[in-house]
């Protein structure tokens, strides 16, 4: 368990705002904290290479859907021989089926719950994270993101796509085998809509990508920088909701995950197995969700949208004001969070 962390008395607590969603967030904690304020047990003991019983493991393929995209060797589709596999959820969150009406009773307004959920199992081997495993795989992840979001923005009547993963008990994992999953739905989440009308207004106003804004601007200041490479910049997020709540921005301005050029693939991959193991080393491997923000091309004042991720370390749980408010108290300034993940070792794998 995450010790409780405590707010300093004598600290001016700070609202700030997020720039392109323009919600407030309280930073209630001020300089000197250290990580071990806030790291728990590591979560997870050593688990095996391979589980017999693991329906994502190598030689279990019979347990699952059919695979809808892999990245192999050889073989036949559903045997042996894949490096990254997607495959229908068994225990989808929406189904393939049904109509895209919507239906009103009373006040009420409801549709059927049509999309898809998919499963990409990252690796052969089961016991890894992402952080843990060579470059080349992590970019044939990237890869299968990228194709899969190829996919349904070509001849899909979902009109959004989300690529999320979680990882540990904290973040809602119910399996160990490091994967991560897809929703393809038929709405706009509330957050996505409230990021496209937030950097369209930024744009409409100043005449320039809001994110674009962010990322010279970060550079510039330099405290919540956590790694700047060729292609992308990693910062602590300014009004983060949560404690190392971190940002990988692309510099170059894109609107599309899927958009990305090779070298910028084998410059994420590097930058996720860099952020993550620096995570794992800084907080004791803690759970951790990310999710990445990247819009279909057809959606509105879409020029103005630009992609990227965030990664959510789960430290902390939300209490009433968190619920009630919408307004995040984060317990960890996040210049400090970036200085202790700059400092960080990536731990040894082997
Ligand atoms: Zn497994
Ligand atoms: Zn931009
Ligand atoms: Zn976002």
């Amino acid at each position: 368990m995450a010790k409780r962390i405590r707010r300093e008395a004598d600290f001016q607590p700070e609202l700030r705002k997020n720039l392109v969603t323009r919600e407030w967030v309280i930073i209630a904690k001020g300089r000197g904290t250290r990580p071990s304020d806030f790291v728990g047990e590591a979560e997870s003991e050593r688990l095996p290479e391979h589980d017999d019983n693991c329906p994502f493991c190598v030689g279990n393929e019979a347990m699952t859907p059919p695979e809808v995209f892999a990245v192999r060797d050889g073989g036949p589709p559903n045997s042996a021989g894949w490096s990254v596999r997607v495959i229908p959820n068994k225990f989808a969150a929406l189904h393939r089926t049904g109509s895209e009406r919507v239906r009103h009773t009373g006040v009420h307004s409801a549709r059927d719950g049509f999309g898809a959920h998919e499963v990409i199992i990252e690796s052969p081997v089961h016991n890894k994270d992402l952080w843990e495993m060579d470059v080349g795989q992590i970019e044939s992840v990237i890869e299968a993101y990228r194709q899969r979001y190829l996919a349904f923005e070509s001849g899909e009547p979902l009109r959004h796509v989300l690529i999320f993963r979680n990882h540990g008990p904290k973040a809602g994992t119910s399996l160990a085998h490091p994967h991560s999953q897809l929703i393809a739905s038929p709405v706009l989440p509330h957050q996505l809509q409230v990021e496209l009308q937030g950097a369209a207004a930024y744009w409409e106003y100043l005449g320039k990508c809001a994110f674009c804004a962010l990322v010279e601007n970060e550079k510039e200041a330099g405290e919540r920088t956590v790694l700047d490479t060729d292609h992308f910049l990693v910062v602590t997020a300014y009004a983060g909701r949560y404690p190392f709540e971190t940002w990988i921005l692309p510099k170059r301005h894109a609107i599309q995950f899927a958009a990305m050029s090779e070298a910028e693939a084998e410059d994420l991959a590097r930058v996720l197995r860099e952020l993550l193991g620096k995570l794992a080393g800084c907080l004791n491997r803690p759970s951790y969700n990310f999710a990445i923000h990247t819009v279909p091309s057809a959606e509105h004042n879409v020029r103005a949208y630009h992609w990227h991720m965030e990664i959510f370390p789960r430290i902390t749980t939300l209490g009433g004001f968190e619920l009630g408010s919408d307004i995040y108290i984060n317990v960890v300034a996040p210049e400090d969070a970036a200085r202790y993940l700059r400092e960080a070792r990536v731990p040894p794998t082997s």
